[in-house]
């Protein structure tokens, strides 16, 4: 920490202290609750009848967690570890069979292969327009400084705008994206993941679990628990082939043509970003899928 040069608005004290408030609080700026083991799915799984996301309480005398909701007239309550092996069965339906990996990791490769070669024309674009301002600056350069026919005002006016203009292009540029030399191993490791989508959840620790979930399921999981059912919206790119792949009859599987076809189709309809991967498991984050715009 630093002394700035100018006058303190606030004390150093007070600076600490919502410093330390602001760290402790995630994205949202609401103070974050301690995880617990026992209910990881708590917020993540919400409630079908009235939208909300899950709480949890514990019997003390028993030693027993429960997950309920805390909507008047929901009176949802379920024992934790039995919705928890529930979402485990749930979690262990999207995960690709092994016959199927080297061709899910082959179809990802040939359309990010796409992807790239996309970026290549859009990062031409880019540097062509990006030429086209620096001339702009050289001739106001040269008409201030050199031939001085410029007013002093009129050049930084102008300078300004540019700037703002090159700053604008700099946000379009896909460099950072097309340069990621890893990517077949982000593929390969994302696929392996959904191998064994089941055993990395519960192996994992409630903060993993959690960064899991979420990756998976983006919207989270609804959970009926009358019916013990689970329902998502928005799922992963990953977790939608494999389940298009578990629907698969046995002819179209021996039709490896027309299963490819298929798959190609799912995923040449889909745009991908790459994203940072989450260091606990460095799994399947660096592939995050980007939904179709609705209209
Ligand atoms: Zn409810």
């Amino acid at each position: 920490m630093i002394d700035g040069q100018h006058e303190k608005l606030v004390s150093k004290e007070v600076f600490l202290k919502v410093n330390n408030i602001r760290a402790a609080a995630n994205k949202y700026g609401v103070a974050h609750q301690k995880e617990i083991a026992q209910i990881p799915l708590k917020v993540f799984m919400h409630c079908p009848h009235c939208g909300e996301g899950y709480t949890g309480y514990v019997v003390k005398a028993k030693n027993l967690w429960y997950y309920k909701c805390r909507t008047k007239g929901c009176c949802a309550n379920k024992n934790a570890s039995k919705v928890n092996a529930q979402f485990l069965e749930f979690l262990s339906q999207y995960e690709i069979k092994e016959e199927y990996m080297s061709l899910l990791i082959d179809e990802l490769l040939d359309s990010t292969e796409k992807i790239n070669e996309a970026n290549k024309q859009q990062q031409q674009e880019v540097n062509k327009s990006m030429l086209d301002v620096q001339k702009k600056i050289d001739v106001i350069e040269e008409k201030f400084f050199v031939e001085g026919v410029m007013s002093q005002e009129t050049y930084e006016k102008l300078l300004a705008k540019y700037a703002k203009e090159k700053t604008e292009i700099a946000g379009l540029s896909r460099e950072n994206f097309s340069g990621s030399s890893n990517l077949d191993e982000i593929i390969t490791e994302a696929v392996t993941f959904s191998s064994k989508l089941a055993l990395a959840w519960s192996s994992s620790d409630v903060k993993q679990k959690e960064q899991i979930q979420k990756l998976l399921f983006p919207d989270g999981v609804s959970y009926d628990m009358k019916n013990e059912a689970f329902r998502t919206t928005k799922v992963n790119l990953l977790l939608s082939l494999n389940a298009e792949l578990a629907g698969f009859s046995e002819d179209d599987i021996n039709k490896q043509g027309g299963m490819k076809a298929t798959l190609s189709n799912s995923v040449g309809t889909t745009r991908f970003e790459l994203a940072t991967p989450c260091t606990p498991c460095k799994c399947a984050t660096g592939l995050r899928y980007v939904p179709k715009p609705e209209n």
